[in-house]
C-alpha cells in the first residue's frame, strides 16, 4: 500500500524526507522497495526549496531484504516484494497521526496532503507535474475512486504526493539523507568541504561538491533536520561514502535513509517541441542570432532562434564561471539549449555547442609597395598613407574562437535538482524522448 505526503515544511523547519524516516522506524508494517523522492516542476512558485514529493511502500514484505537506513541505532530492512497489503484506511490513520505530529503547524501556508493507494498512477500525470502548475481540483477528481487522501489546511500536497506516485522510475538516482532532529549544529566551512570531498569521491557520486566555487553542496541552505545527503547512482557507494564520512567525522546523527529519487535524471526536459509553454523545461537546437549582452547585476543574455521564433538564452548571475560560455557565443553558432523557459527566455542549464561559426573580422589592406596598413577613407575605400595607392578589398582573417564544441554545465552550486549532470550522461545517455508523446499537446 503506497503511502504519498508532501508540504508539510516550511523555509525555517522540517522537510518532508524527515517524516517519511518517522514512517519508516514507527510503522509496524514492512518497507517494500525504496521510500521515493521525486522532484516536480522546478518552475512552480508555490514550491518551498526543491519542489520535492515522497512515498513509502508499506505492506508483509517477501523476497530479498537489504538496508534502506538505520535510525537511533536500528537499522531498517526493505524488502523486495510485497506479501500481503494492509487497510488503505488503516494505513491512512497511522500516516494522518505521524504527519500531524511532525508538519509545520504554525506556518498557515503549509499545506499538507497524504495520498494512499494500492497501485501506482499512470506516467502522463508525472510529466504534467513537471510541466505544468496542476490545480487542486483536478488532482481531487483524479483521486475519485482510485486513491484515499486526507488534506491538512487547503491540501494542496495531495498534488506533488499524487505525482510522486506516478513517477514510472525510468531513470533512478539515490541520495542518502543522514538527519538529526530537530537540526545540527553549526559545522565549520572546511570540514563542510571536506565531508563533501569524501561524498564526490566515488565514480556513481554526482552534485556533492562545487570545488570551482569552494561550496559543499550536500548540506542544505536552511535549517532542517537533515545534516547531509549525498547523492549517486549506486546506493552501495553511498553507503559506503556515508561510513567513511562518520569513521573520519565525530558526526553526532540520528541515522539516515536512502531514498530513491529522479534527481539528476533531466525527466523534467522535453526535448525539441513543436511549442514552447512558460513553466516547462526543455532542450532545444537554436541557432545564435544576436551577440551577447549583459544588464546589471552580472546575468548575462544572448539572442537565438528556434523554429523561426526569437527567443533569448540566460545565464544568471549565480551561474558563475557558465557566464563565460554564453559571453563567447557568436551568431551563426548552432547550440543546444538545455533549461526552464519563461517568457520568452530559456534560464540555461546546460548548453551542448554543436557547431562554431567562422569570427571572421574585416581589416584595412597592407600597401604591397610600402608595407604598411593603409587607412580607411569611406567603403571599400583604403588609402596607403605613404604612396596615396587607393585600395578597394579589405584583408578578411579569421579571430580564434577560444571556445570548442561540447557540452557545458552551469556549476554545482547553481544545479537545479533534476538537471543531468554532465558526468551522468554516459550513463543516462544524452535525448531525453522518453516523454515526448506529451510536448506541445496540452
Ligand atoms: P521540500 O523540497 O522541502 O520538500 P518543496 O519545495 O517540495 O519543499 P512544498 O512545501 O512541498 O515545497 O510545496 C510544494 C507544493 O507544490 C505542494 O503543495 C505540492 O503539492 C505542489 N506541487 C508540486 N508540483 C506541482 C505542480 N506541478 N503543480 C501544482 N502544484 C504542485
Amino acid at each position: 500500500m503506497y503511502a504519498a505526503i508532501d508540504d508539510t515544511d516550511n523555509q525555517n523547519e522540517m522537510c518532508t524526507t524527515y517524516i517519511i524516516s518517522q514512517i519508516a522506524i514507527k510503522s509496524k508494517y514492512d518497507i517494500i522497495g525504496y521510500p521515493e523522492l521525486v522532484r516536480l516542476n522546478p518552475n512552480i512558485s508555490h514550491k518551498t526549496r526543491g519542489n520535492g514529493a515522497l512515498n513509502i511502500n508499506l505492506g508483509k514484505g517477501k523476497g530479498n531484504k537489504k538496508i534502506v537506513g538505520k535510525l537511533n541505532d536500528k537499522y531498517i530492512y526493505s524488502y523486495e516484494n510485497i506479501e500481503e497489503e494492509p487497510e488503505a484506511d488503516e494505513v491512512m490513520d497511522f500516516i494522518y497521526g505521524i504527519v500531524s505530529d511532525y508538519y509545520v503547524r504554525e506556518d498557515e501556508n503549509t499545506n499538507p496532503g497524504i495520498v494512499v493507494s494500492s497501485g501506482r498512477f499512470h506516467p502522463q500525470l508525472y510529466q504534467k507535474a513537471l510541466e505544468d502548475d496542476i490545480k487542486l481540483e483536478f488532482i481531487e477528481n483524479y483521486l475519485d475512486g482510485k486513491a484515499i487522501y486526507r488534506k491538512i489546511n487547503n491540501g494542496h500536497g495531495i498534488i506533488g504526493a499524487s505525482a510522486s506516485l506516478a513517477w514510472p522510475g525510468e531513470k533512478i538516482t539515490y541520495e542518502l539523507l543522514d538527519y538529526k532532529y530537530p537540526h545540527y549544529n553549526f559545522l565549520q566551512r572546511d570540514i563542510k568541504l571536506s565531508m563533501a570531498s569524501i561524498a564526490e569521491k566515488y565514480k556513481s557520486t554526482f552534485n556533492n561538491i562545487d570545488h570551482a566555487n569552494s561550496y559543499a553542496a550536500i548540506f542544505p541552505k536552511f535549517k532542517t533536520p537533515v545534516i547531509f545527503g549525498v547523492r549517486g547512482v549506486d546506493s552501495h557507494d553511498l553507503l559506503k561514502a556515508y561510513n567513511d564520512i562518520k569513521a573520519n567525522y565525530n558526526i553526532n546523527d540520528d541515522g539516515f535513509i536512502i531514498f530513491k529519487t529522479n534527481q539528476g535524471t533531466d525527466d523534467h526536459i522535453v526535448n525539441e517541441p513543436e511549442y514552447l509553454f512558460d513553466l516547462g523545461s526543455y532542450s532545444i537546437t537554436v541557432v545564435i542570432s544576436s551577440h551577447p549582452y549583459n544588464i546589471q547585476g552580472g546575468h548575462f543574455f544572448i539572442g537565438a532562434k528556434y523554429k523561426n521564433i526569437d527567443i533569448n538564452l540566460a545565464a544568471f548571475e549565480p551561474t558563475k564561471e557558465f557566464r563565460k560560455i554564453v559571453a563567447s557565443l557568436i551568431p551563426g553558432d548552432v547550440v543546444k539549449a538545455y533549461g526552464s523557459f519563461s517568457s520568452g527566455t530559456v534560464k540555461l542549464e546546460k548548453l551542448k555547442i554543436i557547431s562554431l561559426s567562422k569570427n571572421l573580422k574585416k581589416e584595412p589592406p597592407v600597401c604591397p609597395n610600402c608595407h604598411v596598413k593603409t587607412r580607411s577613407k569611406g567603403k571599400l575605400d583604403y588609402r596607403c598613407p605613404i604612396c596615396r595607392r587607393r585600395y578597394k578589398n579589405p584583408e578578411i582573417y579569421t579571430v580564434p574562437r577560444g571556445i570548442k564544441e561540447g557540452f557545458y554545465e552551469v556549476p554545482v552550486i547553481a544545479r537545479r535538482h533534476l538537471s543531468m549532470p554532465l558526468k551522468l550522461i554516459n550513463y543516462f545517455g544524452e535525448e531525453n524522448d522518453m516523454y515526448n508523446w506529451n510536448s506541445g499537446n496540452r
